[in-house]
This record gives C-alpha cells, structure tokens and sequence, in this order.
C-alpha cells in the first residue's frame, strides 16, 4: 500500500490507524514467501505456558526492537477452532493481546455468528511482535517465531485453523499463491496434513471492503460444517 506524493509513508500508515484501521492486514500486500520448503524448527514444549515462558523478553529477531509487548496469543486451549492473523498492530502492542480495536471487534462478530463465543476459540498470530509500520513481517522473522506458534498448534491441536489474511494463509498452508487462489478453500497445514487450513480474508480487509463479509462467511459455513457444529 504506498503513500500519496504528498505524505511520507508512516504519515499515510498513521491515517488509517487513525480511523481504526489495522494497517497490518492490507490485501494489497505481498505475503512473505511461506516457510514449507524450508526447514521449520520443531521446539519441544509440554504446555502453552511453557512456550510463553520461553518467550520472555524474546530478542530471537529484530522485532523485538520496537515492540512494547509480545503478543503470545489467548483463549480455550482445548479448541477446536484456532484463529490465526498476520501479526500485532498497535492495539495489540499496547494490549499485549490479539485481536484487538476494530478488526479485533469485527472477529468476535465473526466468532459470535459462528454461534461461538472467542472464549471457546483460540486466537494468534504467525508473528508474537508488531513489525514497525505494520509492514509485513520479513522471512526471516517468519522464520524465528512461527516455530512458536506451530509449538502452539501441536499442543493446542484444534480440527481447523482459520488463516485470516494472506501472510497467515500462505505461511500455514506454505502455498505462495494469491488471496483470491487460496480462499474458500481447506489446505492442509505444511507440517501436519492432518490438519486443516480455511483461509479467508482478515477483518481488516473487510473494515474497508464490507461486501467481503459474504464471502467470508461462505467460509465459515464450510468451517462449521466440517467441524460438525452447527448454527443456532
Ligand atoms: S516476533 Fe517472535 S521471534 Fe521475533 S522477537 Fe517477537 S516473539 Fe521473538
């Protein structure tokens, strides 16, 4: 997403979070190459606490330089449905929790149409720290914090994970396609095909584009009905 002439990138980024806009999550943004034909790091964890003890104070990459808090992740660690996003905007730097401000309310509108509450899923993010800008997270730092939150995952264990965005969708399911090629559709988790991916767009994308929520409760749907749950 590039600046007007007349304003510096950074001032262009300030606007949209201005209005609320988490700038993290802009469809027009390239995703990083995902991970899949590269060796990801296994960790060996017993217990979510465990992992985010390891996090403390994590200097593991340089996203670590601007961040206020880590961003570890929240809610029922025996779900069955786990959400993932592309990484802490600023509410979630401040907050140290995910999915917070106005895409943050958008996802429990979301969750609450899917006739679930966010206590009953779990919510993350591909990176635990907020990339300067709200640029997308480079590889590299892909690269050092997705074994985290794959740790996550494997003890976690959910049916499905829903990948908002195209930084979460192409890094989880570790395709290198286009958000229009991958949504809609389930994708097997690169490390346990077991383990299924539904991407979709984030909420972020759908504060500036609301005729997508449609779409992306098309996706839902499938989501629900592979789950077995059902709409009230
Ligand atoms: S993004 Fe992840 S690996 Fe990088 S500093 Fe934060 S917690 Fe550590």
């Amino acid at each position: 997403m590039e600046a007007p002439s007349t304003m510096t990138q950074e001032e262009y980024m300030a606007l949209w979070e201005e209005h609320g806009i988490d700038t993290a999550t802009m469809s027009k943004k390239k995703a990083s190459k995902p991970l899949s034909q590269r060796k990801l790091k296994s960790l060996n964890y017993k217990t979510l606490e465990e992992i985010q003890a390891d996090l403390t104070n994590c200097q593991r990459c340089g996203l670590c330089e601007g961040r206020n808090k880590i961003v570890f992740g929240e809610g029922n660690k025996k779900t069955k449905i786990m959400f993932v996003g592309e990484g802490p905007g600023a509410n979630e730097d401040k907050t140290g929790l995910p999915f917070v401000g106005r895409a943050g309310e958008l996802l429990n509108k979301i969750i609450e149409a899917m006739s679930l509450s966010r206590e009953q899923v779990y919510i993350a993010n591909i990176v635990k720290c907020r990339p300067p800008s709200n640029r997308v997270p480079r590889p590299e730092e892909i690269e050092e914090c997705l074994p985290f939150l794959k740790a996550q995952i494997d003890i976690i264990n959910p049916d499905i994970i829903v990948a908002l965005g195209l930084t979460a969708s192409s890094t989880l399911s570790g395709e290198d396609c286009t958000m229009g090629e991958l949504r809609g559709k389930f994708h097997p988790l690169f490390w346990n095909n077991k383990l299924s991916v539904m991407a979709t767009y984030h909420p972020a994308y759908l504060l500036r584009n609301p005729a997508a929520k449609k779409v992306v409760w098309e996706d839902m749907k499938l989501v629900l009905k592979k789950t077995g749950a059902k709409r009230k």
